[in-house]
């Protein structure tokens, strides 16, 4: 007994060396705290739980009622004193992380409740759709057991929907039309998808258990009256908001105050909102200044004794033409693959980040279910499932015309592809992913920053072209300057768009996105209906760029003699996918 004793005491000294016990308890302390605030907030959010990978409440719905209201009011009280009854300073870099992660989330959730109100004017977010879609085509258990999850679930819709109306104060048109669009997709596939698999399961019945024809029968009810409920909801949008010639919307521009205050919360920056937008336009500027140098430059090349504009159209020209040089509409997901090994070599060769030949990244078409959404991204395992595999998903283009798949293919060029696939997978998405698994943390995980991981994935794109990779062509760095001068306008379009000094006009957004970004009337259509139904996102890329650009220039200064690229890509990932300012402060300490 004594001798046991003596070993655990042994054995937890060596365990606990390095701080001391004041520390330790700290940690102990927080340890706990994170735990019970992940249960909670998913007994709150099963929607969010949903998402995420975790099925413990997965026959759940939100209800937005006083019961709830009085709960989450609770959640956010309790974990405000319990965050507050721990001294950060005592924990290590990576937790102090989290515990500023869970602060700003918790006070991002106080003013949005108090301020913000996005419950009262965003219909949009009533939608049953993605947690049944997510449980009817969950891997996590078998059909009979997801489907009994369902039947519980359906029971509430009813419920779910009423409580939203009445909280829904006055919506904005923009929220209220896609609502009504997104809810008429919602029956379809309750009448849908969801009857064919309650099919399937019948079909499939040994005749014991849940799955007798009556449970089928209350079933089908339920899915009607689930049905019903929607309408409902729709009816109401169209009676009180879509219909009447007076309705009165509530403006979609949330105006500057809660512009600068959504700022801090979302992108978490040690810049402004302002400040930011100001970067944006300056360097909107020098890409213009830099792109009329190359398309000059190129211009013999591509248009021989033609006269050479003195503005924009020139280099519009000279785009159309090196936007030729593209692969056969039957060989991009080839072309995709190919490259791979490419960056892969070029990173280890220049010593810009050591990458672990254990995971290599494996290139596939993204699933049918999946498709639709974007030409590539990358398919990470949830926290909840650790241990699966890491995909770059790649769509076919099989299903577009030859008309299509001719101008998808102008806009993903062979000089743009190479971006892209910086941008998704090497050095990008995929390599700071593996880093920031390295330390795992569901904090990090849950209530990552969008601006530091997208940040990443546009600050390699220009590190890579600096280094040399694809030899500094000028087609390449022209192309290049295109398709950056895309998140640097995003950055502007939504700021004016939203702040009261400029209040955009859906022309002058039009005016910005294809006269001074080269972009098509499509892409510029749908760039501003999405600036309406969201606000600061859009920053989130040029934010994180910009931060980890000006950082390098901080860390640089600071190593002098002993800087290194490498040592500065590798400190910097080891943080995570944390939000920059925090890094920051830790690696300039
Ligand atoms: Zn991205």
């Amino acid at each position: 007994m004594r001798i046991r004793t003596l070993f655990l005491l042994l054995f937890s000294f060596v365990l606990i060396s390095a701080c001391t016990p004041r520390e330790e308890s700290t940690q102990e302390d927080f340890e706990s705290l994170k735990t019970a605030f992940i249960d909670d907030l998913w007994e709150l959010n099963p929607g969010w739980a949903l998402a995420v990978g975790n099925y413990d409440y997965a026959d759940r719905l939100t209800i937005n009622n006083d019961e709830h209201r009085e709960k989450r009011n609770q959640f956010l009280t309790n974990y405000r004193s319990k965050l507050d009854a721990i001294n950060a300073g005592n924990l290590p870099p990576l937790e102090q992380i989290d515990y500023r992660l869970i602060d700003n989330y918790l006070q991002s959730q106080v003013w949005n409740r108090d301020e913000f109100r996005l419950e009262s004017w965003d219909p949009s977010r009533y939608n049953v759709a993605g947690s049944v879609s997510r449980i009817l085509n969950g891997r996590y258990a078998p059909l009979e057991e997801r489907l009994s999850s369902l039947f519980r679930m359906l029971e509430l819709v009813p419920e779910y929907y009423a409580a939203s109306a009445d909280v829904l104060g006055t919506p904005t048109r923009p929220h209220t039309e896609l609502a009504v669009e997104q809810n008429r997709g919602t029956i379809g596939m309750l009448d849908g998808a969801l009857r064919d698999s309650l099919a399937v399961l019948g079909n499939s019945d040994s005749g014991d258990g849940d799955v007798g024809q009556e449970w089928i029968g209350t079933f089908n009810e339920r899915i009607d009256r689930a049905i019903a409920a929607v309408e409902e909801y729709i009816g109401m949008l169209n009676e009180n908001w879509l219909e009447p010639d007076d309705a009165r919307f509530r403006d979609f521009r949330i105006g500057s105050d809660l512009y600068q205050q959504k700022f801090q919360f979302d992108n978490v920056s040690w810049y402004g909102a302002e400040e930011v937008y100001r970067q944006a336009v300056r360097r909107k500027e020098e890409l213009h200044q830099e792109m009329m140098e190359r398309s000059a430059e190129l211009w013999e090349e591509y248009h021989p004794d033609r006269e050479m504009p003195g503005d924009l159209t020139r280099v519009q020209m000279v785009l159309d033409e090196i936007a030729r040089n593209r692969v056969h509409r039957d060989s991009l997901v080839q072309a995709i693959k190919e490259q791979i090994p490419e960056l892969e070599t070029f990173v280890m060769e220049n010593e810009l980040l050591t990458l672990d030949p254990d995971k290599p990244l494996v290139v596939r078409e993204t699933p049918e279910y999946m498709r639709g959404f974007s030409i590539a991204s990358i398919s990470a395992p949830g926290p909840y499932d650790s241990g699966g595999d890491t995909y770059y998903n790649v769509s076919p283009i099989d299903h577009m015309s030859d008309e299509e798949a001719a101008s998808f293919l102008r806009e993903y060029n062979n000089y743009t592809l190479q971006i892209l696939n910086i941008h998704e997978a090497i050095p990008g998405h995929y390599t700071q992913l593996v880093y920031a698994n390295k330390s795992p943390s569901i904090i990090k995980s849950i209530l990552r920053n969008t601006a530091m991981i997208e940040g990443w994935a546009v600050y390699t794109e220009q590190m890579m072209l600096e280094e040399g990779y694809g030899d500094f062509k000028p087609e390449l760095w022209l192309m290049y300057a295109k398709w950056h001068l895309r998140v640097v306008t995003n950055t502007i379009l939504d700021y004016r768009i939203h702040n009261e000094e400029y209040r955009y006009s859906r022309e002058e957004a039009l005016d910005l996105l294809m006269n001074r970004a080269f972009q098509e009337r499509a892409e510029a259509e749908g760039k501003w209906r999405r600036a309406t139904l969201s606000q600061v996102q859009l920053t989130s890329y040029f934010t994180g760029y910009t931060e980890i650009w000006n950082l390098r220039e901080e860390w640089k200064e600071q190593k002098g003699d002993d800087y290194d690229l490498r040592e500065f890509h590798e400190t910097f990932l080891s943080y995570g996918s944390s939000p920059v300012k925090y890094i920051r402060e830790l690696m300039l300490e």
